[in-house]
């Protein structure tokens, strides 16, 4: 009988470990190895339709669809939804018809943590037609030190658009806390600052618009390394912060304003609970944004804290949630999970305790509600109610309780 080998590399049979044979070759193990990777190399360099047509959403449908989600800060979403048109609108811009330029209008977001920045941009990024990432400010540190490179945001960016560099190239980017790479102090020279200014020289040039060479999986460049080039001119970044602590500047400011700047009235009513409506490029000056990076961001906005009615709410309006999981998840189980007004009341109260905004309610949830989850698959319960007492044991029962309030 003929020797069997595989058509492709010519191995013997008895030197492979599989051989599949079809109407007239064969092919061995290694030979099917080789042939997937190069299937998934292959797919990874398609380009999708480039005659894709954007759809373009009108800022009041963005944000009725944020409103499905995201409860309050309407001036946020007013602010994000038009710069999402816009972007949209520049997109579609054709070139050569005038010489009306249209700039993107880059976004700065300054909230409270918890208030919802970055649920915001993710619940945006269900709506959107072009490609969208996240990216933390935090893990930026300047070339060459321990930390990722600038560019990583553009690799998240390229991986989101299925390394079609077109599409990427008139993608959103969020970068989340922005205020973590404030300049330190006044005075860089005392020692390197290399997460800080450092880090916002190299963002300024991303956002600028500027030919990056990205590498394509991320981590450091290396000299062999593949590298993609993207232009980011038609990138719209969204920035996030907490900027903890600016609401003195802004205070400052506002007091020192001077005579004739304003109206004293104005002044007289400025909301003292929530300063971080009146603030301005200048503010983020004196945070420690550097000016230039200041005016890459022309558009500046704020989230507003939450307060016992809005974190009411989140907790039981939006179209996912937590309580509605938490019924979903119970309901899977056989259980009828009630939530009893007292009960919401509770945990609203705990969450406003331990000031945590929005991302509070999730773990204090969970800590109430862990131990029937624990019990109820193995034994037979029907309903559970959580009312104040209910909420209040458990609560008392969690590890929870022995953290320090805020
Ligand atoms: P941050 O402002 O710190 O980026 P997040 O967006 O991460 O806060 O908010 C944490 C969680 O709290 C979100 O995942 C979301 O479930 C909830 N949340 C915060 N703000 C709101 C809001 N305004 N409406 C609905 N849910 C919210």
């Amino acid at each position: 009988m003929a020797q069997v080998t595989c058509s492709f590399c010519g191995r013997n049979k008895k030197d492979v470990d599989l051989m599949v044979s079809g109407i007239s070759a064969h092919i061995c193990n290694f030979c099917i190895d080789q042939a997937y990777q190069i299937l998934g190399e292959e797919e990874k360099t398609k380009k999708p339709d480039k005659n894709h047509k954007f759809k373009l959403k009108k800022p009041k449908e963005l944000t009725e669809f944020l409103n499905e989600y995201v409860i309050g800060q309407f001036e946020a979403k007013k602010v994000l939804t038009v710069a999402v048109y816009n972007h949209y609108k520049r997109l579609q811009q054709k070139t050569n018809d005038d010489d009306i330029k249209i700039e993107k209008s880059n976004i700065i977001m300054v909230g409270e943590t918890g208030t919802g920045k970055t649920y915001l941009a993710k619940t945006l990024a269900k709506v959107l037609e072009v490609p969208f990432c996240i990216a933390d400010a935090t893990v930026l540190t300047e070339a060459g030190y321990v930390g990722e490179d600038v560019e990583s945001i553009l690799t998240r960016l390229l991986q989101a658009a299925d390394y079609n560099v077109e599409a990427a190239e008139k993608g959103i980017v969020y970068i989340d806390e922005l205020d973590k790479i404030a300049r330190k102090s006044d005075n860089p020279s005392i020692t390197r600052d290399v997460s800080g200014e450092g880090v916002q020289q190299a963002l300024l040039k991303l956002l600028e618009g500027t030919v990056v060479n990205v590498p394509p999986q991320g981590g450091r460049k290396h000299p062999d390394q593949k590298m993609i080039a993207v232009n980011t001119e038609n990138i719209l970044f969204i920035c996030g912060g907490a900027f903890d602590g600016i609401s003195r500047h802004i205070a400052r400011r506002l007091n020192t304003q001077p005579l004739g700047f304003g109206k004293a009235e104005d002044k007289a009513h400025a909301d003292r609970d929530n300063l971080l409506q009146y603030v301005t490029a200048q503010d983020l000056k004196s945070f420690g944004l550097i000016p230039e990076l200041i005016g890459r961001l022309p558009v500046v906005t704020h989230l507003d804290p939450l307060d016992k009615v809005a974190l009411k709410s989140i907790l039981t309006e939006p179209k996912n949630a937590l309580t509605k999981q938490y019924q979903k998840l119970m309901d899977m189980e056989g259980v009828s999970l009630i939530f009893e007004e007292s009960g919401i009341d509770y945990i609203v109260e705990k969450a406003m305790e331990y000031n945590l905004g929005a991302r509070g309610l999730r773990s204090i949830c969970e800590a109430i509600i862990t131990d029937a989850m624990y019990e109820m698959p193995s034994n037979n319960t029907k309903e559970l109610t959580i009312d104040a007492k209910y909420a209040h044991e458990q609560f008392d029962k969690s590890k929870f309780k022995k953290l320090q309030v805020a």
